[in-house]
């Protein structure tokens, strides 16, 4: 067992490692921006080497599934590799309001979370952030925690940086947002979102499969939002045809 346990981190250990070499010449979304983020350059997303958080709060109004009694322990992610035109939160996506972090500050916000009773924790706009989630869950993993973790993402994922985090993520949530390439360009500046989306959502589904509910509180699996637009600029039936498949 003990044998096992330590195979276990040296493999994560691995997978955080190679998480980090992909911000070397970025490769962590599908922009594929080549900067260097660990010398502190950066591309679409506008985030260096370190992480930049704008809160860590319990949030009582996300997917009900996601709430329970102590509210889902929300930590939002400055900046975003996808430029929505009708993003909620774009002073801390587009304007990148926040502070700057440290990974055991990360942990601290994790731990807290759950010590408030928060039913799992919620990584807001992630995707350009995978590897200090990656090592923060592990350290934190380390210090206790046991609640869930929930990947709340736009669906423009790279399936590299989702294979680094299967065994890390429990929950992924992410938007279905369009099947059209005229419209993803025109509203998220990301031409090739839709078969990127399709095949994220595959890979998310292979990892954790359908959503598994226990006393009306999600503990695993896939959960797709998705946002119906006015003249189906999202193309909303042939989504939900392709999430019914
Ligand atoms: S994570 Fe940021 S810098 Fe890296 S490829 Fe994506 S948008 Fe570019």
């Amino acid at each position: 067992m003990f044998m096992k346990n330590a195979l276990r981190r040296v493999a994560k250990k691995k997978t955080i490692q190679s998480a980090y070499h992909l911000l070397e010449s970025c490769e962590l979304c599908p922009r594929v921006c080549k900067v260097n983020r660990l010398n502190g350059e950066k591309g679409f997303c506008g985030i260096g080497a370190k992480a930049v958080i704008s809160s860590a709060v319990p949030h009582y109004r996300e997917e009900s599934v996601l709430v329970g009694s102590g509210g889902s322990g929300t930590i939002f992610f400055a900046g975003c590799n996808l430029g929505c035109v009708f993003c909620q939160n774009y002073d801390i996506s587009q304007l990148r309001h926040g502070n700057n972090v440290e990974i055991d500050d990360v942990v601290n916000m994790i731990m807290q979370l759950q010590t408030r009773k928060c039913v799992n924790i919620n990584f807001v706009t992630p995707t350009h952030v995978v590897s200090h989630i990656i090592e923060s869950v592990f350290l934190a993993r380390k210090r206790g925690l046991t609640i869930p973790v929930v990947f709340n993402c736009g669906g423009y994922e790279s399936i590299e940086a989702l294979q680094l985090l299967e065994g890390t993520i429990d929950i992924y949530m992410p938007d279905a947002k369009y099947l059209s390439h005229d419209s993803s360009e025109e509203y998220s500046f990301a031409h090739d979102y839709p078969s990127v989306m399709k095949l994220a959502l595959l890979e998310m589904y292979k990892q954790v499969g359908d959503l598994e509910i226990k006393d009306g509180v999600a503990t695993r699996g896939l959960l797709v939002r998705h946002l119906v637009m006015p003249g189906n600029v999202a193309c909303s039936k042939e989504i939900i045809d392709f999430l019914a498949k």
